[in-house]
């Protein structure tokens, strides 16, 4: 399609969205308002395909209104979308000469191009704008600049000012939970960086406060409670783990291994507990199957069998290394465990569950989709 077909077809396409907009502000049945706005979304979706050049032409073309105010700021977005930082200012501040002294407008507006500087880099601007929306207080435009303000200070590592910004917003928004609490976890750990053991506790319970099933808190409270050796406080922290997250029993057992707590008969008692599951973790088996005393070839037997069931890679290294001992051939053993361990290095260990993102580190914050606590560790069929 030339540009000028492109830009006609736009500026009709845009002016069939304003008239459905109009529509929509005048119907009362939810069910059509939502068949409309629908409607206007999928045109927006057809604007997405087009060129700079078309896309530019029409935001000349459709006067500005409250009912036209979203695709318009639809087509500017869409230029910061596609890096194009500098036409995409250009456009917002375009619309703002238009907007004359209509606050509802002049203040999405301000959102706009405030988000155009994030963008761009230009925080010190951005920030002043969003400062503005802020004070003003009219919602929904002062929670969405102040949720801006939170990712910029998220960015700069600011966890005071982070944490700050985020609690006014927890309510309306509840899927920030697990990024307060990995907030406190960051500030947790800058403490215990710093030996304060107890402002690293009173943040960690903060964060347990936000989101009960903060992972990384409780695996930061579990190992600040060895390293002072209440073991009666770890254990209690390791069932809580156990119970709610033992996909991570990986981790869990780290933690334990580098204080030297996995032989304790506390923490002992409870991987036998959960152990007698019969879909219990084969890590939860390996670890009983090494270290139970008078218990350890039962464990062997009902770890074989459970990786028998579900095959997986860490299952077979697991089988191997705990089996290494008994078997007279160690060479050939160890030989099949590189092979197989060679395999298992590339299988992704981790997966986001927001956007799909793998690899092989545990990260609290996904590198892919910046969301916390959404990479899950891959238990099938590696
Ligand atoms: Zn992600």
């Amino acid at each position: 399609m030339s540009s000028a077909l492109a830009a006609i077809f736009i500026l009709l396409a845009l002016t069939l969205g304003w008239w459905l907009g109009r529509r929509s502000g005048s119907e009362s049945r939810p069910g059509q308002a939502a068949s409309l706005r629908e409607r206007i979304h999928s045109l927006h979706n057809a604007l997405d395909r087009h060129s700079d050049d078309a896309l530019e032409s029409l935001s000349q073309g459709l006067a500005l209104n409250p009912e036209t105010l979203e695709s318009h700021v639809h087509v500017g977005s869409l230029f910061r979308r596609r890096g194009d930082i500098e036409k995409a200012i250009q456009i917002h501040q375009g619309l703002l000469e238009q907007a004359g002294a209509e606050p509802g407008l002049v203040a999405k507006l301000h959102l706009e191009l405030a988000r155009d500087y994030i963008a761009g880099g230009l925080l010190g601007r951005a920030e002043q704008l969003l400062d503005e929306l802020v004070r003003q207080g009219d919602r929904p435009i002062s929670f969405e600049a102040l949720d801006e303000l939170r990712r910029i200070r998220e960015r700069e590592k600011d966890w005071l000012q982070a944490i700050k910004l985020a609690v006014p917003l927890l309510e309306s928004r509840p899927q920030l939970r697990s990024s307060l609490a990995n907030y406190y976890c960051e500030l947790a750990q800058q403490k215990a960086r710093d030996g304060d053991c107890n402002a690293m506790s009173e943040l960690l319970g903060e964060a347990l406060r936000v989101d009960r099933l903060c992972v990384r808190a409780l695996l930061m409270r579990m190992d600040g409670e060895l390293w002072r050796k209440d073991v009666l406080a770890a254990a209690a922290t390791l069932r809580e783990l156990l119970e709610q997250a033992e996909g991570y029993i990986g981790e869990v057992v780290a933690v334990l291994e580098r204080r030297e707590a996995l032989h304790e008969p506390e923490i002992l008692a409870i991987f036998r507990e959960l152990a007698a599951a019969p879909d219990a973790a084969p890590a939860l088996l390996v670890v009983l199957a090494s270290l139970d005393g008078d218990n350890t070839r039962r464990w062997r037997e009902r770890l074989l069998d459970r990786v028998r069931r579900q095959p997986s890679w860490q299952g077979m290294i697991d089988c191997l290394d705990i089996s290494g001992a008994e078997v007279g051939d160690t060479a050939t053993l160890s030989g099949v465990r590189s092979i197989i361990a060679d395999l298992h290095k590339r299988a992704p260990r981790y997966r986001c569950d927001s956007c799909g993102f793998f690899g092989r580190q545990l990260h609290w914050q996904c590198p892919g989709c910046h969301t916390w606590n959404t990479l899950r560790p891959v238990t099938t069929p590696w």
